[in-house]
């Protein structure tokens, strides 16, 4: 079985990944797929279970860890993140429509799948806030958040920030300023890269 090159989206929380992967989605139904990253964090308003993340507890993730279930997973923010191979495949095979998969996941997650699975040779794309004080408010704004959590994602900004500022980190830096804008330039970048990749059957 084929598969197509994955499209890595990382940035800041709050930067505006999620809202740029929706209007991708609806864009283009039949082209591209969500993986599902599994995670420990609170369900928020407006997240459904299987399709936002796979909302697990300590326990379960811990167990999924020992199985070898993950291609990569991190602790962001005192909440466990990872992506399972099945989560990759189940968008790229076949039986649903071969579509290509788009990661949503931090920089520790990017590192990861560049050292263990270069194989699958995504496309590795950066979201950049226009401003570290944008940044605050879009997630002040999005109110799902405490004040605490608000901080500590703050904090971890910088660490993303300061990882795509390494030359070489990311094939394509977009700066989320203008939303419509970024969307535009996202679209070009995810149309116009050659989406052939090695076998999945190597992950
Ligand atoms: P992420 O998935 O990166 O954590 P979200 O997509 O949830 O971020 O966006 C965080 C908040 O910022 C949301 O309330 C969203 O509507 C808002 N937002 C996204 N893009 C922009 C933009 N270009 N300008 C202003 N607000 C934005
Ligand atoms: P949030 O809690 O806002 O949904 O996500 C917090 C951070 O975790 C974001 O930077 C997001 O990209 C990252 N993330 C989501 N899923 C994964 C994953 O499977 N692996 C890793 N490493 N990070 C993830």
């Amino acid at each position: 079985m084929s598969t197509l090159r994955p499209l890595v989206l990382c940035g800041p929380s709050g930067v505006g990944k999620s809202t740029l992967i929706k209007r991708l989605f609806d864009e283009f139904p039949n082209k591209f797929g969500f993986s599902v990253s599994h995670t420990t964090r609170q369900i928020r308003p407006g997240e459904t279970n299987g399709k936002s993340y796979h909302f697990v507890s300590r326990d379960e993730f811990q167990q999924l860890i020992k199985q070898g279930e993950f291609l990569e997973y991190a602790e962001f923010s005192g909440n466990m993140y990872g992506t399972t191979a099945k989560a990759v495949q189940s968008v790229s095979s076949s039986e649903h429509g071969h579509r290509r998969a788009i990661l949503d996941i931090d920089s520790q997650g990017v590192k990861l799948i560049k050292m263990n699975h270069a194989h699958l040779n995504p496309v590795y794309i950066f979201i950049s806030p226009p401003s570290y004080g944008a940044l605050r408010q879009r997630l002040e704004g999005r109110n799902t958040d405490t004040d605490e959590a608000i901080t500590r994602r703050l904090k971890m900004a910088l660490h993303e920030l300061h990882y795509a500022r390494k030359s070489g980190s990311f094939d394509y830096i977009i700066v989320n300023d203008d939303l419509n804008r970024a969307y535009a330039l996202l679209r070009k970048v995810v149309l116009e890269t050659p989406d052939e990749g090695e076998r999945l059957s190597r992950v």
